[in-house]
């Protein structure tokens, strides 16, 4: 049945904060709750970057199914710890752009904030999974540095919050980072990238609108959803309320083997984000981190992607194939990628 985003009061049996305490982090529990066996999947346990998924997001997985979708995102498997070449624990050199903590200064115009170090959600195929938050996490006293970097910095006009989520942090602390920022006439837009409202729809409260409708500076809210089983009715719901905020709300996916490496797939993925209020914006080739090359789609197959999805959808469905491959100072649009 199509999900028809419902712009009502916004009806939510727990908090997201309540939401987090019940997170899913043993692999034996995960496989239980889906009817699988340990033996039929190889996983293990990860000590560094163990799982971690919310209630709501299993409820999406169908259960009996090994191969399940968004089982397969967040299920550690014995192909994580194969060493393969080419793949590094920092494959897009952000330590190279990094010049005060917790700032990322990649292109020109816009830089990037680590608001925070976790996540609701442990994707395995996240390019930060190596990630030093313990150098980059600055905190409230941080942010005054990195505000003093950009003011000297003029041509940025961009402020992207990203991974870790930056809806893990408090309300009034994302309150005032917006009072703060705002001081700084040179920006014009602040970007959220967010996989918190997918993985746990109570996130987008009251609370979180008020402090967003009341921005002088436009937001944009950018998702991270793979799969369309991601999509139910109550994000389409969270995201009726940011747009009736005046609220602009994009996707990102990443193009990942055993996901969504397949043209009905990316096609229904299209569909299902658009009659949730979402358009698609990004697919991104996966960035080359250590742990994830068994979700690797080669740039030939994602090109032929591309070109199935142009032929068969409205330019506006179809979203921009990219790579990000560091110093470069945009990312590269697939059909500039050699194969
Ligand atoms: S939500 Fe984003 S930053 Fe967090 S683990 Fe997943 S891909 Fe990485």
């Amino acid at each position: 049945m199509a999900i028809i985003p419902q712009p009502t009061l916004l009806q939510q049996s727990k908090t997201w904060q309540q939401a987090l305490t019940e997170m899913i982090t043993c692999p034996l529990t995960l496989l239980a709750k889906l009817d699988l066996c340990p033996q039929q999947l190889p996983w293990q346990w990860d000590p560094n970057f163990g799982l971690r998924v919310s209630e709501s997001f299993v409820q999406r997985m169908q259960k009996g199914n090994p191969h399940d979708p968004l089982l397969r995102q967040v299920l550690s498997i014995k192909a994580e710890s194969h060493l393969v070449n080419n793949y590094s624990s920092d494959p897009l050199k952000e330590s190279e752009f990094n010049p005060v903590p917790g700032l990322l200064h990649k292109f020109e115009s816009r830089v990037l904030f680590t608001f925070t170090s976790s996540c609701a959600i442990h994707c395995r195929y996240c390019f930060r999974r190596h990630f030093p938050y313990q150098n980059n996490n600055p905190g409230k006293k941080g942010w005054q540095q990195a505000f003093e970097y950009i003011e000297k910095h003029p041509q940025i006009i961009e402020v992207i919050l990203s991974g870790g989520d930056p809806l893990m942090a408090q309300d009034d602390t994302i309150a005032l980072f917006i009072k703060m920022l705002a001081k700084l006439p040179q920006i014009k837009l602040l970007r959220f990238h967010t996989r918190l409202p997918v993985v746990i729809p109570e996130r987008i409260c009251h609370s979180l609108i008020k402090v967003l409708s009341s921005s002088p500076i436009p937001i944009i809210f950018v998702y991270h959803i793979n799969h369309p089983h991601e999509i139910n009715q109550a994000i389409a719901n969270g995201v009726a309320h940011l747009k009736a905020s005046g609220i602009t709300v994009l996707n990102q996916s990443v193009l990942l083997h055993g996901v969504n490496d397949d043209f009905d797939c990316l096609k229904k993925l299209s569909f299902a984000l658009f009659d949730a209020g979402i358009l698609p914006y990004y697919i991104n080739l996966l960035d080359a981190v250590q742990g994830a090359s068994h979700f690797a789609v080669s740039s030939n197959k994602a090109k032929m992607l591309q070109q199935a999805l142009r032929n068969s959808l409205p330019g506006y469905l179809v979203p921009k194939f990219v790579q990000e491959i560091p110093h470069r100072s945009s990312k590269t649009p697939l059909d500039l990628v050699e194969n």
